[in-house]
Formats: C-alpha cells, sequence, structure tokens
C-alpha cells in the first residue's frame, strides 16, 4: 500500500537514484501536506522509533517474515497509541506527514525506504531495494483498514 493517505501510483516519481549530499538517496520521496496520515505499506512489526539529524522523527516497520525493513522519515510526529513492538496492519495510521531532519522545509514529503535485513535482523543495516515499482502498482490508502481506529483523515 502506498503509505501516504490518498496518493495514488500515477502521482508518484521514481527518486531512488538521485543523487544527495555526500550519498545516493536510495527512497522514495512521496510529497504531500506537513499532517497528512502516514500509514503502514505491510502488515508488519514496529521495532523502532528513531529521532536522527538526517530523518527526523522516523519509524521503521518489518515485515512479518523479518526480511525487511520499512523506513519512514520527516515525519510531523507520530499517531496516538504507536509504540515500539506493536503489530502493524496494513493501511494502519503510524504518523503523519512533516519537515522534520534535512527535509527541505518548502517542500513536505514523506521519506519511504525498504531495505533488505541480513540475518542479525539489525533495524539500522540492511541492502536498499528500489521500493517505486511496488509503490506505483500499490494501493491507494483511502479508508480505516483497522477496526475501532477513527478514520485517518478525521484525525488531522
Ligand atoms: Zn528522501
Amino acid at each position: 500500500m502506498i503509505p501516504v493517505f490518498g496518493v495514488r501510483g500515477a502521482d508518484l516519481r521514481n527518486s531512488f537514484d538521485e543523487g544527495r549530499p555526500l550519498h545516493l538517496h536510495e527512497a522514495i520521496d512521496i510529497a504531500a501536506p506537513v499532517g497528512t496520515p502516514v500509514v503502514a505499506a505491510v502488515d508488519g512489526r514496529l521495532v523502532k522509533l528513531f529521532t536522527s539529524v538526517q530523518g527526523g522523527l522516523t519509524v521503521y516497520e518489518f515485515d512479518l517474515q523479518g526480511r525487511y525493513a520499512y523506513y519512514y522519515a520527516h515525519l510531523d510526529r507520530y499517531a496516538d497509541g504507536v509504540i515500539e513492538g506493536m503489530q502493524l496492519k496494513r493501511g494502519q495510521l503510524i504518523g503523519y506527514v512533516g519537515i522534520s531532519g534535512n527535509s527541505p522545509k518548502g517542500a513536505p514529503h514523506l521519506h519511504f525506504a525498504i531495505f533488505r535485513l541480513g540475518p542479525e535482523q539489525h533495524w539500522w543495516k540492511g541492502e536498499a531495494v528500489n521500493p517505486f515499482a511496488a509503490l506505483r502498482d500499490g494501493e491507494t490508502a483511502a479508508v480505516p483498514l483497522v477496526p475501532g481506529l477513527a478514520s485517518p483523515a478525521l484525525k488531522r
């Protein structure tokens, strides 16, 4: 699922191979206004809530098999009740688009990356995979998928 509420595959641009200062981007930037709901791209487990200089407020999710890590960065804030170790359902609200970290302040977006984890399953270490093709064909997050969770659109 495309992890930003209301964004369609046709809206996305492949920014994976773009250069950034001192490194390759190796992620997809999904443009959206500050406060737009960010949802889990897949079923999995939230392994880390982390604040870094570059990524700002971030979430690391592992898929259920622990083979891939999903990284959501530059968040404005986390969703209420989000904690490390919790199970996530695809489409579940985890936070809101923001400009934290080194995000350009005039161009809010979700920085979204996928890493193939090594056998040690360190959340901070993996081999980058380009999520563009999967996102382009991904479902648009438009309805709350978790029973009891208020519509993300109403929680802004
Ligand atoms: Zn980015």
